[in-house]
Order: C-alpha cells, then sequence, then structure tokens
C-alpha cells in the first residue's frame, strides 16, 4: 500500500518547469482540482509515456496520485486531447493564448476547483483557434475571468450616487475602488481618461454574450483603448503587478502585426 489515491483529470497545462536533470514540474488548470501542480519523473527522458505534452496551454488527460491534497502529485501519464495546432501557427494567436493561461494561473488559488473557469479556457482557445483574432474577444475574456474570479468591477451604475449608465454621459474608472463614477461624482484629476458610456455597455454586453456572436464583434479604436484601459488597470491593481505575456503581446503587435 502506498497511501496515494489515483485520480483522472482533463488540464491545461498552465506552465512547466525543468527539475533536476529528468524531471518536470508542471502547473495544470484542470477540470476537477482546478490548480494542479504535479512533477512528472523521467519526463524529459521518457518520450514514450511524455510526448511532447507539456506545451502550454495544450489540453490533456492526465493521471496522477498523490498523498493528500497540498502534497505535489505524481504524473504517471498525460495525453493530449487538443494541442490546438490552428493557435500554435500563428504568432499573435499564441501570444493571445499564452495570455489567458497566465490570466488564470495569476487569478487561481491552487487546489480551487472552478469548473466554469475551465470551460472559459476551453470555450476561448476554441474560438481563437477558429476565428480572427479581436480585441473584444481578449476583453471579454478578461471581464469574464474576473467574475469567475471573484473580482468583477462595477460598471452598470456610478459606485457613489448608483445612478445607472446613461447615454451622453462620461464615466471614470476607479481601479481601487472596483467601479465607474459618473462625471458628477468623480473628482477628475487633469490626466484622467473619462470612458463613454457606449466603452461601458459593449463590456457589459461582452460579459454574458454567446460566444458565437463575439467573432462578429469590432470595436472601433476609442472603444478598444478605453476598455483596454479599464480592464488592465484594474487587473494590474487586483493583482498588484503587470502581467508579462500581455506586455509582450502588445509589444510585438506594434512592432510587426
Ligand atoms: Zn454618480
Amino acid at each position: 500500500m502506498t497511501g496515494r489515491e489515483t485520480h483522472k483529470t482533463k488540464a491545461f497545462v498552465l506552465h512547466c518547469l525543468n527539475y533536476g536533470e529528468a524531471d518536470l514540474i508542471v502547473t495544470f488548470y484542470s477540470s476537477d482540482f482546478g490548480k494542479l501542480k504535479g512533477i512528472a519523473k523521467g519526463a524529459k527522458n521518457s518520450k514514450k509515456r511524455f510526448a511532447n505534452v507539456f506545451e502550454p496551454f495544450s489540453l490533456t488527460s492526465i493521471i496522477f496520485t498523490r498523498k493528500s491534497r497540498d502534497m505535489l502529485a505524481f504524473i504517471d501519464s498525460c495525453e493530449i486531447i487538443d494541442h490546438y495546432d490552428a493557435i500554435r501557427h500563428d504568432l499573435e494567436k499564441t501570444l493571445i493564448a499564452s495570455y489567458f493561461i497566465d490570466l488564470v494561473d495569476h487569478f487561481s488559488p491552487e487546489g480551487k476547483k472552478n469548473e466554469k473557469i475551465f470551460e472559459l479556457l476551453n470555450n476561448f482557445l476554441t474560438l481563437l483557434g477558429q476565428e480572427k483574432t479581436s480585441d473584444a474577444a481578449v476583453r471579454f475574456f478578461e471581464m469574464r475571468l474576473l467574475r469567475l474570479a471573484g473580482f468583477e468591477p462595477t460598471l452598470d451604475h456610478c459606485i457613489t450616487c448608483k445612478t445607472p449608465v446613461a447615454n451622453g454621459t462620461a464615466y471614470y474608472f476607479y481601479a481601487q475602488e472596483g467601479g465607474i463614477k459618473c462625471a458628477g461624482c468623480a473628482k477628475p484629476e487633469r490626466y484622467d481618461q473619462s470612458i463613454s458610456a457606449g466603452t461601458v455597455r459593449t463590456l457589459l454586453l461582452g460579459k454574458d454574450m454567446d460566444i458565437d456572436k463575439i467573432k462578429l464583434i469590432n470595436l472601433s479604436n476609442s472603444l478598444a483603448a478605453e476598455s483596454r484601459n479599464i480592464l488592465i488597470g484594474f487587473i494590474t491593481h487586483v493583482l498588484s503587478r503587470e502581467v508579462k505575456s500581455l506586455k509582450v503581446l502588445e509589444q510585438v503587435r506594434k512592432l510587426c502585426l
């Protein structure tokens, strides 16, 4: 008797770290156990058991054993369900998928199951593989992940006077307070950028929109810039740091896309 339980689950590879000469420490986001860390013994030598399966954002089926929830899992086998080749053949798509994976990693404590986050990743990677890239898809992913992780910003009304969002009113976003204020309640500094009601409404719409409709949404330049500023400002505030993969994505876009 080893005292270990064996489990099988579907899991996305979040990232992978070399450990010693032959082993890998792999972090997954699984449907049944949430974020999960495991060691793949001899993974670098055993092409048979682990044939290039540990690439970021691959969807896999893993079998693992562990003594208890807070112990590192032993990955016994790992098979690819979807390698997302259509994403990997496209630089921008690969960078976006890496960003999705990074966000899920940052917003997920280890061992906390959240099937909806797993489903979100599954749906958006499928969308990314099939459709053209769009700012809307990236922003709507952020909105949905924030909600599922319990950090949804208040965008449907002013957080001070509670008046619902109305056309023609300018708004300001306050990351520390987690929501928008109308022009009447906000005391904007000179450098604060106002946000249109249209931007706020688009983000609210994107939160629940059917996944098949997202490809139809094309954000204007001002809408794309405003929604980016709100969400990235907020995410950076909640995480107390910048998300590196987003920086890379934006730099590469500027240089060569
Ligand atoms: Zn107000």
